[in-house]
């Protein structure tokens, strides 16, 4: 009987402790307004700056407007069912997305739950999505090259684990498809890759996880998605859910590459909210903190020194223009927090000119200084002799009669823009990227018709692989074309494939 009365009494004292805590008007508050997937909240006192709430019927809403009297929260899910004078509560932490290993291979809405149809993730680890970019005295200068596997960049534009590299573009332009080519290339590279999509088609988001998985790239990566039909909070947080995974990573000293595809969409998706809110428009409608919104989520990539681990986040986000106006208000944003542009235009696209990279206004800030010696030392040339190429161009449009250093500058200028030419999903190492371009800037290319310089370069490469092998493993190990290994490019591939009459028989045939 006293041993029943003492568990009565624990009961009774267990539950007085409870019910104080429901009532407790900090941890609660009312719905006071509801409409348009926002809801003004009364009470919520000690509420912090993106604290998730529990609605009724297992909805959650985020934080974002603490008056003194009332906090305006978007809903992450639908507002169907929710009343006004309904009760509230706050989580007490901020929104969190599940983090860690078992999401590699996987496809997850912004939340981190997946949306593959492949069951659950086991991860027991959370991290919440505004984190804190690691301080300058964490981090360190670019010093390890990411390698793209495109021509274009590798050589010209170089990009180093940390950096952050923007391609801009207007719609159309092959911007998608230098990021999944990027991560294509890093099989075998020992760098994770997450792709974050923002605000695009469903159908595109399952085309790119499955040519992903076509080309292995699975294996290493995570696919991130918010597609144009969710709500306008969830794509906004997409990205920072994404960098929140790949910073785990980077903590374990790993190396990780983010693609944001694209920041116009989210811009778009925080403005939609901000009016909601209310809070003022300024330029374009957007809010007066849309520098801040990009700008705190490209400072959490970072390269961090050994100390810290090593581990690294490369961001490749990714602009969309209207009409090649890289001066509207979120581009320049965008250009001035990153440390280079790809800029990929839609005349050289249509032109046939693939990736459509306009050489003369794409820069790589730091990546010069991770990039391996041997690719180096072709690259300085090969941007000089492709500036003096788009000068002459435009003067020889005016059909003036040319002396004859200036046809061969502009014939060697447009080898070499056939050299830059590639196809999708076929990434080049960049031995063989230093072979290419050897030949080019020591006008081995100028006896080749320029219609048959794709081909010669097919042709150039197979015959290196299976002849002289160690040409590439010694530029692969060595990270530096010398002297030797010059003259045996010379002599044994480009004098004999350039001189040999059956490479021309095999060219015309096709
Ligand atoms: P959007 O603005 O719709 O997002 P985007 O700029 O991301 O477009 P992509 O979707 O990558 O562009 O490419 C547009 C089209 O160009 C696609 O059909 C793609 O197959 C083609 N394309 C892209 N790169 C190349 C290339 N190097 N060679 C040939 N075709 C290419
Ligand atoms: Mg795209």
């Amino acid at each position: 009987m006293s041993l029943g009365s003492v568990d009565i009494s624990q009961i009774i004292k267990e539950q007085i402790n409870k019910y104080e805590k429901k009532i407790n008007p900090i941890d609660t508050g009312t719905i006071i307004q509801i409409g348009d997937g926002v809801a003004v909240i009364d009470g919520l006192e000690t509420c912090m700056s993106g604290e998730l709430i529990e609605f009724p019927g297992d909805i959650y809403g985020m934080a974002l407007n603490l008056e003194s009297e009332t906090v305006s929260c978007v809903l992450l899910g639908t507002d169907r069912g929710i009343k006004e004078g309904d009760s509230v509560r706050k989580a007490g932490r901020i929104v969190e997305v599940p983090v860690g290993e078992e999401l590699i291979g996987r496809v997850v809405n912004s939340l981190g739950q997946p949306i593959d149809g492949k069951g659950n993730i086991s991860t027991t680890k959370y991290r919440p999505i505004e984190n804190m970019a690691p301080g300058i005295i964490d981090r360190e200068s670019v010093n390890v090259p990411l390698q793209t596997g495109i021509k274009a960049i590798d050589s010209m534009f170089p990009i180093g684990r940390g950096q952050r590299e923007l391609i801009i573009g207007d719609r159309q332009t092959g911007k998608t498809s230098l990021a999944i080519d990027t991560i294509i290339n890093q099989n075998g590279q020992d760098v994770i890759c997450i792709y974050v999509a923002i605000g695009q088609k469903r159908s595109t988001v399952a085309q790119i996880a499955e040519i992903l998985k076509e080309n292995n790239a699975m294996d290493y990566t995570i696919i991130v998605a918010s597609t144009a039909s969710e709500l306008a909070p969830l794509q906004y947080i997409a990205p920072y859910a994404g960098v929140t995974m790949a910073e785990e990573f980077m903590k374990n000293g790993k190396d990780v590459l983010i693609v944001y595809d694209d920041l116009s969409k989210h811009a778009v998706a925080y403005r939609t909210i901000s009016l909601l809110l209310r809070r003022a428009p300024g330029r374009e409608a957007f809010p007066g903190d849309v520098f801040y919104l990009h700008s705190r989520l490209l400072e959490r990539a970072a390269k961090l020194d050994s100390r810290n681990g090593g581990g690294s986040i490369t961001a490749l986000p990714i602009i969309e223009t209207l009409d090649g106006d890289i001066s509207a208000y979120i581009p320049t944003n965008v250009i001035s927090i990153t440390d280079g542009q790809i800029f990929l235009e839609t005349d050289l696209f249509f032109a046939g000119q693939r990736p459509a990279i306009n050489t003369g206004l794409s820069v790589s800030r730091v990546g010069s200084s991770a990039q391996i010696k041997a690719i180096k030392k072709v690259s300085e040339k090969l941007k000089l002799e492709l500036a003096q190429y788009r000068e002459l161009a435009a003067f020889a449009q005016f059909g003036s009669e040319l002396d004859k250093d200036t046809r061969e500058r502009l014939d060697q200028g447009e080898r070499i823009m056939e050299t830059l030419k590639q196809p999708q999903y076929q990434t080049m190492s960049v031995e063989n990227q230093v072979i290419i371009f050897y030949a080019a800037i020591n006008k081995y290319l100028l006896d080749i018709p320029v219609n048959m310089v794709t081909k010669f370069e097919e042709e150039l490469i197979k015959f290196v692989e299976e002849n002289f092998p160690h040409i590439l493993s010694s530029i692969r190990d060595t990270k530096d074309l010398s002297d030797e290994r010059k003259k045996e490019i010379v002599d044994n591939t480009l004098l004999k494939r350039i001189g040999s009459p059956d490479m021309f028989s095999k060219l015309d045939a096709e």
